[in-house]
């Protein structure tokens, strides 16, 4: 008999024995910072928390959050908890602005990703039999890395091919027989898209049944797209570079995204107010790493605003349940007065018969006031069908459906917006 789970112990316990193992953690946690790092200590002190003060889980929101400002303003290692001659890896985010936001594993940390990576591989139907195209860059960027430890836990053969080269990645992927892919939602699309345009058809030409997607924001109309498109099924993965990577979540068959909250402790908070949330509201992710060793993150804010249910899923597992990200508050735009996230625009133009996955929203500044614009690919076909100004028109009428706003749609020829291997720009400013 195959395992349904890949730790059944800890996917499957009940709210009260997490709860359990949740306190247990923190004590040892807060124990633990407390006694190693100036930075923790000092916070701690004046917030007049020691180590005895954590009785239950809920004591955690006497400790003052941890934002990336703080993260930046202790570059690279001020946060270490450990010696660093015990740091044994190191990645970073992109820090497009500012400093990057560095991540240090000690060896029981890289251990501890490999089994969470194992444990959201397992959920999406990863198996030893697999052979998974890594098409994630390799780097200091946490992405690649992580899939590739989760894999190989299992036992799965990973081809560590990167990101890039497209025409390679599709030979690798015909020659090797790659059951499953890992990469951005937007690179997959446009593997799929050069595959096509040598005459392959995706869905048919290949051995693929699972795609592992994460990094960027995607809605479920492209899931559902690149579903289609490759006839596999493809789940999403959460994960911050601040707290290990991807694996702090594992999206079940049933496509519910579970919290490893043993050892991802989350809460919600309102995002202008700081105030906790109850679960089932929505507001901005805030996680503290129970079990890490170099660098414990403590209440760090994500910045992502998503919703938490304690909801029984068919899977079996227990686990907390995450929404998808609705998007980063960073992201939010406010135009003429309404709230507009980046998805919901994709999510109404995937409304659109003909629309390609392809679009950029388009922000302009004038004289201090935001506009919002869309430029969008149609399909070859639809380009060729012409009467475009019906295409647009569609368009814009779906948007103001979701968002009770005009925004200008532009159709434009196929493959004029620029490609991307990696994160896709949905959002660009002129
Ligand atoms: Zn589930």
């Amino acid at each position: 008999m195959t395992q349904q789970f890949w730790d059944s112990k800890y996917e499957t316990m009940s709210m009260h024995e997490l709860m359990d193992v949740q306190l247990k953690r923190l004590k040892k946690l807060i124990t633990y910072v407390y006694n190693t790092n100036q930075y923790y200590h000092r916070k701690l002190s004046d917030a007049k928390v020691t180590p005895q003060s954590i009785k239950t889980v809920k004591d955690i929101e006497k400790i003052p959050f941890l934002t990336k400002q703080d993260l930046r303003a202790y570059y690279p290692f001020g946060l270490v908890c450990t010696s660093v001659d015990d740091i044994i890896e190191v990645h970073a985010s992109s820090g497009t602005t500012g400093k990057p936001v560095v991540g240090p594993y000690t060896r029981k940390d890289v251990d501890l990703w490999g089994e969470m990576m194992a444990r959201a591989l397992y959920a999406n139907g990863l198996r030893k039999k697999d052979i998974l195209q890594n098409a994630y860059g390799y780097g200091l960027f946490t992405g690649a890395h992580g899939f590739e430890k989760g894999a190989q836990k299992i036992g799965a053969m990973v081809i560590t091919i990167g990101s890039g080269n497209t025409e390679r990645q599709i030979d690798i992927m015909r020659d090797f027989k790659s059951t499953a892919l890992a990469c951005t939602p937007s690179y997959c699309l446009h593997i799929a898209e050069v595959a096509e345009q040598k005459g392959l058809t995706p869905a048919k030409d290949f051995h693929l049944r699972l795609g592992v997607f994460g990094a960027e924001s995607w809605s479920e109309e492209i899931r559902r797209n690149i579903e289609k498109r490759w006839g596999i099924v493809a789940h999403e993965h959460y994960g911050l570079t601040e707290l290990i990577g991807p694996g702090v979540v594992s999206e079940c068959e049933y496509k519910k995204l579970h919290i490893n909250a043993d050892h991802f402790y989350p809460e919600l908070i309102d995002p202008n107010t700081g105030e906790t949330l109850e679960f089932g509201e929505e507001g901005e992710l805030v996680y503290t790493t129970l079990t890490k060793e170099a660098f414990p993150a403590i209440r760090f804010r994500t910045k992502d605003l998503a919703s938490i249910t304690q909801d029984i899923c068919e899977c079996g597992r227990t686990l907390p349940i995450q929404s998808r990200i609705k998007g980063r508050s960073d992201d939010m735009m406010k135009i003429k007065g309404v709230i507009v996230f980046p998805s919901q625009i994709e999510a109404a133009l995937m409304q659109v018969i003909g629309v390609s996955d392809n679009y950029q929203i388009v922000k302009t500044k004038n004289r201090d006031i935001y506009t919002l614009s869309v430029e969008v690919e149609p399909s070859e076909d639809r380009y060729k069908e012409g009467h475009l100004d019906d295409f647009e028109k569609r368009a814009e009428n779906e948007i103001y459906r979701i968002l009770n706003l005009h925004v200008p749609v532009h159709a434009i020829p196929p493959r004029t917006i620029p490609r991307s291997t990696g994160k896709a720009k949905r959002v660009i400013e002129r």
